[in-house]
């Protein structure tokens, strides 16, 4: 990211975190930069929501590869469309998630990817491209917005044309678990994996299906809520990274102009006459995104219906606070402190809920 002056500030590889930021005693020369800018240390400025939105695409099929109603697709679309430049999280081959800017495509930024997401040096060439007065789209997690106003801020960037959007986010697990687990099924199914998807559309994204597939076909498909281990560590918010249970980001104030999430508590308080599946939930918490979303709804790209915030608040926990620290955790980091693979201690340290899972799944098909 190239913010230090004298380059003191390195990453290393952290057993429980995953990448972290290590500072050079013996180069640090004191300036606080590192500081500054890291969203953990110091806290921007955050926005108030103005308005709530339920909204979907207008494209049934933008709509059905999305997380949830495919705002977020049809933001890319619309920026494209005026030759801007976006920015969000893509799947490479060796499954590590990055963020990266471009100025074509937007379908390999489509979807949730439930683990850490690498920002490479995205905010120095972010920084560019609105020095050449482009607009600039950036969609990311609470904390990797927050990173690059702090960024931009530092560096004295006017950000008039950027366009900020965080998602709703209850945390993230480290890099290299998510690359064992996908090689451990890989060894099992003795196939080689060249795609994850954490909420399959083939299955509705809404059902959370996390599948491993090569260049065929889908070769694994594991439910969630079940006994699958990556699918429980990380709704059942095991194996996030430390700073994601201390998170400053869940809360009702917001660090992007729009807010994306799962719209779950759609129609609770007042009647919403439409499919309550496959809603994003849109909270507007700037001018300029308001809009820019009425202009998007004026020209045909997605559809917006007006919502009681509470609809919102009152579902959504992590508006309100982080996730909390589940008791297995403490088993599970000391299985891998001890020595255990990331399926291994997972699976040790969530034997009850996995059985209990599997004894409410018998119930539920008998139910039927
Ligand atoms: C790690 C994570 C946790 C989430 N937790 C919640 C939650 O607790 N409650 C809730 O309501 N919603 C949550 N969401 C948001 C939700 O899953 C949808 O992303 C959101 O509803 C927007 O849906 P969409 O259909 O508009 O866009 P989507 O198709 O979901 O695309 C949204 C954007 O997410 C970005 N993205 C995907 N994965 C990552 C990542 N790892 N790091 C950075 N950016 C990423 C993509 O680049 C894309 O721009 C979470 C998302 C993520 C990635």
């Amino acid at each position: 990211m190239n913010i230090c002056p004298v380059n003191a500030v390195a990453f290393e590889d952290n057993p429980l975190d995953g990448k972290i930021a290590i500072v050079s005693s013996e180069k640090c020369i004191d300036c606080g930069m590192c500081y500054k800018t890291c969203p953990v240390n110091e806290w921007p400025e955050m926005q108030k929501t103005k308005i709530c939105y339920a909204g979907w695409s207008m494209n049934n099929d933008v709509r059905k590869k999305s997380a949830s109603g495919g705002i977020a697709a049809e933001l890319y679309k619309y920026y494209l469309n005026k030759g801007c430049w976006i920015a969000g999280c893509e799947m490479d081959e060796q499954f590590s998630a990055k963020i990266s800017l471009r100025n074509t495509g937007y379908s390999f930024f489509q979807n949730s990817k439930y683990v850490y997401s690498d920002m490479g040096d995205t905010f120095t060439q972010i920084e560019r491209v609105l020095k050449e007065k482009n607009e600039v789209l950036f969609v990311g997690l609470p904390c990797q917005v927050s990173g690059l106003r702090k960024y931009l801020q530092i560096k004295g960037i006017n950000t008039e044309n950027l366009l900020c959007v965080d998602l709703i986010c209850h945390g993230v697990i480290q890099a290299q678990w998510l690359k064992d687990y996908v090689r451990s099924k890989e060894k099992k199914t003795k196939k080689k994996a060249s795609h994850i998807a954490f909420r399959d559309y083939r299955f509705g994204t809404q059902n959370f299906v996390l599948t491993l597939g090569d260049d065929e076909d889908i070769f694994f498909a594991a439910p969630v809520n079940r006994t699958d281990e990556y699918q429980i560590a990380y709704h059942r918010g095991v194996a996030y990274r430390n700073n994601c249970y201390n998170c400053f980001y869940a809360q009702e104030n917001r660090t992007g102009d729009i807010t994306l999430g799962d719209f779950t508590g759609v129609g609770t308080e007042r009647e919403f006459l439409y499919e309550k599946q496959k809603i994003s939930c849109v909270l507007v918490n700037s001018k300029k995104a308001f809009d820019v979303l009425n202009e998007m709804k004026r020209e045909g790209y997605i559809f917006l219906d007006e919502r009681p915030i509470s609809e919102e608040y009152n579902r959504e926990q992590r508006l309100h606070t982080p996730t909390p620290v589940p008791s297995e955790r403490k088993r599970f980091l000391m299985n891998i402190s001890r020595g255990k693979s990331f399926g291994s201690a997972i699976r040790s340290s969530m034997k009850l809920r996995m059985i209990k899972n599997e004894i409410k799944a018998v119930f539920a098909i008998r139910g039927n």
